[in-house]
């Protein structure tokens, strides 16, 4: 991990969540607040529908809420699209943009991406930009490749004068139980260093790079400890408490 980077480990709960889970969170509370203070910003994306109240319940505890997706405008005609500026309203901090699942399952480009991106910005949230390539593109060698366009095309200008971070989610480790080896997952986060420092020149240095795929607590101990890992963007293991407890903990 970058010694001059504040580690942060974001719960992604995608669609799952009614008001009942936020007893979850409150058993999160709970550990956070009676053990060893968190080394690691910690985040939970609920559905927009508790966001409020996540944010709420969280804000004694140090836990820190986000959205997991927002509009590229500020208001308007947009049925069932939710603004930055209202999560912000609502108590949220941060919002994930281009999750896989939304470039996938509704067809978002790098534009839109880099454009919900500004948005979240001008709203006063802290975008997590996510990219990552499929099975197919790592096995023909492109993954680089794929992940040096998503950079490009996502990234806004200027993303080093505020709080940006990128997580690297490869898709085929979403959801699957499968994860590249450290070597790959090193090789990857440098690359990318890399490439915001080309871009951002030293202050890409502050980018925050968090890895998302299959981050369990079998393995956080692990990952979270590759150089240029500074967090983790998880999914399925932030659902429960106290596996996510672990994840935390792990940092
Ligand atoms: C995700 O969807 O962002 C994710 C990392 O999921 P999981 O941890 O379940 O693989």
């Amino acid at each position: 991990m970058t010694a001059t980077i504040s580690p942060l480990i974001a719960g992604n709960w995608k669609m799952n969540g009614t008001r009942a889970s936020l007893d979850e969170l409150s058993a999160l509370a709970g550990m956070l607040t009676s053990g060893a203070a968190p080394r690691a910003i910690v985040v939970i994306c609920p559905p927009a529908t508790i966001v409020a109240a996540a944010a709420r319940q969280g804000a004694p505890s140090g836990i820190v809420v986000g959205g997991q997706d927002c509009h590229v405008e500020v208001s308007g005609a947009y049925t069932g699209d939710i603004a930055a500026g209202m999560l912000a309203d609502a108590g949220a901090q941060y919002v994930i943009v281009g999750h896989s699942e939304r470039r996938s399952g509704h067809g978002e480009t790098d534009e839109q991406i880099r454009m919900k991106a500004i948005a979240a910005i001008g709203a006063g949230l802290k975008p997590i930009i996510c990219i990552g390539e499929t099975e197919a593109q790592r096995e023909a060698g492109d993954a680089e490749a794929v992940v040096a366009s998503q950079l490009a095309g996502s990234v806004p200008d200027a993303a080093e004068n505020h709080e940006v971070n990128i997580a690297y989610e490869p898709i085929w480790a979403i959801g699957t139980g499968r994860t590249p080896s450290n070597e790959d997952i090193a090789a990857m986060h440098a690359f990318i260093r890399q490439k915001l420092v080309d871009r951002f020149g030293e202050k890409g240095l502050s980018i925050r790079i968090l890895y998302g795929g299959s981050l369990k607590p079998q393995n956080a101990r692990e990952i979270l400890s590759i150089e240029n890992v500074n967090g983790g963007l998880v999914g399925g293991a932030s659902l429960l408490a106290s596996d996510f407890y672990t994840i935390i903990s792990a940092v």
